[in-house]
This record gives C-alpha cells, structure tokens and sequence, in this order.
C-alpha cells in the first residue's frame, strides 16, 4: 500500500499582477507558519514577468514559484518565447502545462503539451499536465475517455511520481464559480489513478492528482476531502492571500 502523496495547493495568476502584487506572496509567506507547512505544500504561478522576484522574495519562506507555459526547444529561434531552461534559471521549480486556456487560445494539442511537459523535466522542474474535459463532452457522457485521452497523448513516458503532478480541471467549472459534485470528482480522479499507473507503473501510484476549478475557501475542505485529489489548482482565489491561505486552511 502506498502512502498517500504529500499534498499541494498551487496558484495559477494566469494573465493578472504587476510588481505590487508581490506583496501577497509576501503576505502567503508570512501565513505559511512551520506546522501549515508540514501539511501541504505551496506553490504560486504568477506571469513570467514576476517569476524571478518572486522566486528570490520567496527563497527559504518554503512558499515555491512556478510558471504558467514553457516552449518546448531549450533556445532557438522563436521570438516571445520561453524554455524551460530559462525558467529555471529564474528560479522557478514547476511549469503548468496544457492549461485548457493555452489548449483553446493556442490550439495546443496533446503532443505539444507531452513535448512541454518533457521539457520542463529535461530543465530539472515539475511539469504540472493539466486535463479536463468540455460542458459539452461531460453533457454527452464523455469525461472520461476525454480525460483518458487527454492523458495518453499528453504523459511523457518514464517519469517519476516526483516530476509530475496532474490536474483535473473541468473547463466548465473554471471561472465559473460551478463545480463537479465531490462524486463527480472522485470518479475522475480514480479514474486518472488508474491510468496513471498504467502509463508510469508503481510511479503512477505517487503522481499528485490536483482538482482545480473554481475552489474557493468555502468549498475546498469538501473537496480536498475527495480521495485521490491530492491538491488543488487555483485561478482567481490565488489571487490574494487571503484567499489563498483561507484554502490552505482545509489542510489545517
Ligand atoms: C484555473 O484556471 O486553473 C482555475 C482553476 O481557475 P479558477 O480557480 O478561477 O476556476
């Protein structure tokens, strides 16, 4: 039987702050006292253009920095891009991939966001993969072979448990303030267990399954209850610490 992984509450900012904002990682870090942080860890994605501030404001706070997309070339010739060498270099440790926004927005598909995901590992950081399916496709009965899917072709092989998180993001419950009910959830998350095993072996057993769509302090204890959800990914509710520490309550 293996333990169950360490959970993890990771904010995404997508498009959102400007340098003053750093002062809410400032006010994360000072809420994220030594026994809140034996419980789970932290993680903030702000918009590249904050992830080396912050990264060196939030050394030694436990409180870590990730980004939001990565090129997956480590330099070339493609101009307003970024690798995910040059992200380390600014001192992140995660990179979310294949957010459904950059999925729609950039038509990126599962051997793009799989080439993503491998890029961040091959600069030494976590590739957060995200998955999730349609209002539509969930309306037709198809979350889990979308889900399915989603994670075959978007999986490198080989990785461990520790160089890979996955969330499960319906699109229809992000920035919406709707959620799958706590059933709902489990099945799919059992369901990305499953497969995860199947793709990575005894690994797959230790990958971090976050739930991520509209969480907000008031619902995250009942999610973050849900077996296999192992964390959560959040959009606006990371926003302001206050937010976001009031979610980090639920592991409290
Ligand atoms: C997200 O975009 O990753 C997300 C979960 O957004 P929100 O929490 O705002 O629904």
């Amino acid at each position: 039987m293996t333990d169950r992984p360490h959970p993890l509450l990771a904010g995404n900012w997508k498009m959102n702050g400007l340098r003053a904002a750093l002062g809410e990682i400032a006010a994360m870090e000072q809420a994220y006292e030594s026994d809140l942080r034996t419980r789970v860890d932290l993680l903030v994605c702000p918009p590249a253009t904050l992830i080396h501030a912050a990264a060196a404001m939030a050394a030694g706070s436990g409180v870590a920095i990730g980004a939001q997309d990565c090129h997956a070339k480590g330099s070339g010739v493609h101009t307003g891009d970024l690798s995910a060498e040059m992200i380390a270099d600014a001192g992140a440790s995660f990179i979310i991939v294949g957010h459904s926004e950059r999925r729609a927005d950039h038509g990126e598909s599962d051997a793009v966001v799989r080439a993503k995901a491998q890029a961040a590992v091959r600069a030494g950081l976590v590739a957060i993969v995200c998955v999730g399916e349609t209002e539509a496709q969930r309306r037709g009965g198809q979350t889990l072979a979308v889900v399915g899917s989603q994670l075959d072709g978007s999986i490198p092989p080989g990785l461990t448990g520790a160089q890979l998180v996955v969330a499960y993001e319906p699109v229809w419950a992000i920035g919406t303030g709707l959620t799958p009910t706590p059933g709902d959830v489990a099945e799919v998350h059992a369901f990305i267990r499953a497969r995860l095993v199947i793709l990575l072996g005894a690994d797959g057993a230790g990958v971090r399954i976050l739930y991520g769509g509209s969480v907000k302090p008031s619902n995250a204890a009942e999610l973050m209850r849900v077996p296999n959800v192992d964390g959560a990914l959040v959009g606006g509710a990371s926003l302001k610490a206050e937010d976001f520490m009031g979610i980090a309550a639920a592991w409290r």
